[in-house]
């Protein structure tokens, strides 16, 4: 099994209990910071403040074509604006793409990756599971295509984790997602490949974020023991949906957090986290706000769930279509 060939013969019992606890918020540059993603922005801070851990901010801007100019600078100045305070400068995942082409360049030499030069045509037909169509393996024993992805090996073995707040999770990689893409055919990096080896240069140990990526945590568990890396602890927070029980950063109206009175919108946040905020505390500083989050935090709150019904955002909010004149 992969993660055999990583152990080292220490058992278990002499790893260090305390090691230091480090986060992170990794945002997509494909549009302005908006309440759904300023949820999973103050869980995983507090939770790391709270471990007296560090918090590492990583915008993942690896896939140009989805990418909304000014988008970078516009979520870097709300999380200043919201008081947020990251540890080193925030990294930029594009920066890093040696360090994925040398994850990949590991995969294929250990015989874990292979050239597929199916067409999103030739995958019309099939099934679809978490994560898209689960790809059948049809280039597993070969391609003819010039154009090709690189997809990387699964097995059925139960790809098993114990969320902190979603509790035990299990995934059958093959049956459910199917061999998945590492390089695409246009040959950038993959998501979950770059996801997983920033993860593990940054020496992230605990991942929250919201419910939605649950699904593709086997994947990147998958990669994480195909690599020989440690594998981090997962807290997936419910995400935040309309009222029609769309994911907000989805749906029509993914507003856009407002810059004026930051204050009303993080205590509205911390709210629907569940941390019962006074009501007092919105007309507080924004300082004053984070002080009395921090003492109060306790994500346990959110166990068990998957959904927060953001219902309608305090006013203030503008929906990103007037945003853009
Ligand atoms: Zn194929």
């Amino acid at each position: 099994m992969p993660n055999g060939s990583s152990e080292t013969g220490t058992i278990a019992t002499d790893k260090p209990e305390s090691k230091a606890y480090i986060g992170r918020f990794a945002p997509s540059p494909t549009g302005p910071l908006h309440f759904g993603s300023l949820l999973a922005a103050v869980a995983s801070y507090l939770e790391a403040r709270r471990r007296h851990g560090q918090w590492l901010v990583r915008i993942e801007d690896i896939d140009p074509p989805r990418e909304e100019p000014g988008a970078i600078a516009a979520i870097v100045k709300a999380l200043e604006i919201y008081g947020f305070e990251w540890d080193g400068p925030y990294q930029l995942q594009s920066k890093s793409n040696a360090e994925h082409k040398l994850a990949l360049q590991t995969l294929r030499e250990r015989g874990f990756v292979y050239r597929c030069g199916c067409s999103r045509r030739d995958l019309a037909s099939v099934a679809i599971g978490p994560g898209g169509p689960i790809y059948p393996g049809y280039c597993r024993e070969g391609t003819s295509a010039e154009e090709t992805a690189l997809r990387v090996r699964t097995t059925n073995e139960p790809i098993e984790f114990t969320d902190r707040l979603q509790g035990k999770q299990a995934q059958q990689i093959e049956s459910e997602c199917g061999d998945f893409i590492v390089r695409r055919r246009d040959r950038l990096i993959a998501y979950h490949l770059a996801v997983v080896v920033d993860d593990h240069l940054s020496g992230i140990n605990e991942i929250v974020r919201g419910v939605d990526l649950m699904d593709s945590t086997p994947r990147q568990i998958w990669l994480q023991r195909l690599l020989g890396y440690d594998q981090p602890e997962y807290a997936h927070i419910p995400i935040a949906v309309d009222g029609q029980g769309q994911k907000l950063s989805k749906s029509q109206a993914a507003f856009a957090i407002p810059m004026a009175k930051p204050e009303r919108t993080l205590v509205a946040a911390l709210e629907r986290l569940g941390q019962r905020p006074p009501e007092a505390l919105a007309k507080a500083g924004i300082r004053e706000i984070w002080a009395w989050a921090l003492e109060h935090w306790y994500i346990d709150r959110l166990a068990g769930q998957r959904v927060i019904a953001a219902g309608r955002p305090p006013s203030g909010h503008e929906p990103r279509r007037q945003k853009r004149q």
